[in-house]
């Protein structure tokens, strides 16, 4: 597996990511045994890098996985505190339930948030006292919107930066996706750590993976790309692509004609209703202020998916 330095963090990282949220309690609930086991595969086959969130539920399956491993590792959470006192205590949670003294790096999850150094400046510097006490490696910002990848480009305290992109540009809230890939490539100038996230669009992009990773790992700027993913051959057809753009037919139609289903996690569904009108075939509706999806008639498209301005719908 090829490596590559996270820009000026100096860290040597695999260029495929292994993402932690598909295995956790949102979305495919795997048992901390289960995906700890993945996880460990994953590290056998040469992946180093493991992303993972306050959110996301994957403590305990990261904890499995790397348990007794002495090999190389980069571990990177993300907060999505709304002030200093709840940043202190994500990080605090995250170093008690991983087992570590450090997490490598930490996100300022900032994906919807405009302008994190304006609306969130309080967790940064939080989360930058945190690394002047020793117990963050770098501090970094997840972000799903162009102008704060800018941003970040004139904050050399933001040493790694972990965009939204994919070819389509689904999820990009400012722009389309070239505008995307050129700020991600000024920001890499800049001497920031990118890796990106969403290359499938949170699932909708399965049927062309393929095509749509090839895009993102093309991408001037771009150190690395996370990925989620549920299996061992999932894991083993990544690995092998990433490596050395070599592709085992059968497999990947196996993998690209999955199953697929449209998940909602209602846990977060606000009830705008926002994706409703964007389902042309009316499969979406509000059900108690929550959506909900009629089986028989959503032909997973995809397209409610953008809609959402929670970004919590997914082909799955
Ligand atoms: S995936 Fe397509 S068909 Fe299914 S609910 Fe969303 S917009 Fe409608
Ligand atoms: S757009 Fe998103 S948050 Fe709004 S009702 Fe639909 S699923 Fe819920």
């Amino acid at each position: 597996m090829q490596q590559v330095i996270l820009g000026r963090t100096g860290i040597s990282v695999s260029r495929l990511v292994y993402g932690t949220l598909p295995m956790g309690p949102l979305q495919a609930a795997l048992s901390p045994e289960e995906g700890g086991r993945l996880i460990r595969h994953a590290l056998e086959q040469g992946i180093t890098m493991l992303d993972t969130a306050e959110l996301y539920g994957s403590y305990p399956h990261i904890r499995a996985g790397v348990e007794g491993y002495r090999g190389q590792l980069t571990i990177v959470s993300k907060t999505h505190a709304p002030d200093a006192a709840t940043a202190r205590s994500h990080v605090e949670r995250g170093l008690r339930e991983l087992g570590r003294e450090r997490i490598d790096i930490v996100h300022c999850h900032a994906a919807r948030v405009a302008d994190p150094f304006v609306d969130r400046s309080e967790v940064i510097e939080a989360l930058l006292k945190m690394r002047d006490e020793g117990k963050i490696g770098h501090v970094g910002l997840s972000t799903h919107y162009i102008s704060a990848v800018r941003k970040a480009a004139r904050h050399p305290e933001i040493e790694v930066v972990h965009p939204l992109i994919n070819r389509t540009g689904m999820g990009i809230i400012d722009g389309t996706a070239e505008e995307m890939s050129a700020a991600i490539s000024d920001c890499a100038a800049s001497g920031t750590g990118i890796y990106a996230m969403k290359a499938l669009a949170g699932g909708n992009l399965i049927s062309s993976a393929r095509e749509s990773i090839g895009y993102v790992l093309g991408l001037p700027g771009v150190h690395a790309v996370a990925l989620g993913m549920l299996s061992t051959e999932e894991i083993e057809a990544n690995v092998r692509l990433f490596s050395t753009g070599g592709i085992d037919p059968d497999v990947w139609q196996q993998l690209e004609s999955r199953t697929r289903h449209l998940r909602i996690m209602e846990r977060f569904c606000k009830g705008c209703g926002q994706c409703v009108p964007a389902c042309v075939n009316g499969a979406l509706s509000l059900v108690n202020d929550k959506a909900t999806v009629d089986e028989g008639v959503c032909v997973l498209c995809g397209y409610c998916g953008a809609a959402c301005p929670e970004f919590i719908i997914r082909v799955v």
